[in-house]
């Protein structure tokens, strides 16, 4: 049996995967949360030297800070879907596309940020099972966010789904447990289908990259809440 454990870092929540099997990392925060990575790490009883992958939800600054760093501590994969590649390889957020007025507010503070780039070992593909690594757990392709978003289902039926959705106001500091968007979307629609399909194959909470955990029905009735409006893509949804 797996246990997830969030590690509330400084602007995003990572997740460290433990059990009978070796720790999996799950997004690694912002630059500059290194020490609280390891006080993560400490807390769960894990040494990263140990950690047997470092998988991400997607590739930005806030979820790939530290990748380069831990993964030559650690000496282990790195995982990401191929369509963030090219963010991986920049180190940079690039220009983010927002989602509704509260995207567009933040946009400026988040648009430039740089991150150590790096490279991935392995591709991470939809279905992939993680048998290998000791989790019962499938990747599914959830692009929306970023081109290369994936969410992670464990058997247990939770999910650890990046920033398919937020939770809560001010980067996940007010009501948590409030399903809401993400500021940035490269496609809002895409990201909605893609938590259709978290919906239909999680059963249990949502775990994600702010604030959260969602519980799935309090997600189920806030997705069956959005009404497509008219406009451009990224802006057709209430936020
Ligand atoms: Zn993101």
């Amino acid at each position: 049996m797996t246990r997830i454990h969030p590690l509330r870092l400084r602007l995003s929540n990572a997740y460290l995967l433990t059990g009978d099997h070796r720790p999996v990392l799950v997004d690694t925060g912002s630059p500059g949360d290194g020490q609280a990575l390891e006080s993560g790490c400490a807390a769960a009883g894990v040494n990263p030297r140990d950690l047997a992958l470092i998988l991400h939800t997607h590739v930005h600054s806030d979820h790939g800070g530290n990748t380069a760093e831990w993964a030559r501590r650690a000496g282990c994969p790195v995982s990401h879907h191929a369509g963030d590649r090219e963010l991986a390889a920049r180190g940079h957020n690039g220009r983010l596309r927002s989602v509704g007025l509260r995207g567009r507010l933040m946009a400026p503070f988040f648009s430039g940020a740089a991150f150590p780039s790096f490279v991935a070992d392995l591709p991470a593909t939809d279905g992939q099972r993680l048998d290998a690594f000791g989790l019962a757990a499938t990747v599914i392709y959830t692009p929306g966010h970023t081109r290369g978003s994936i969410s992670l289902v464990l058997d247990s039926g939770d999910a650890i789904v990046g920033d398919l959705l937020m939770g809560g106001h001010l980067g996940g500091r007010i009501r948590p447990g409030k399903p809401n968007f993400h500021y940035f979307a490269e496609d809002a629609a895409e990201g909605m289908r893609s938590l259709d399909r978290v919906l239909a194959t999680a059963r249990g909470w949502l775990h994600v990259g702010h604030g959260g955990p969602l519980a799935h029905a309090d997600v189920a009735r806030w997705r069956a809440g959005q009404r497509p409006q008219s406009g451009s893509s990224n802006g057709q949804f209430r936020s």
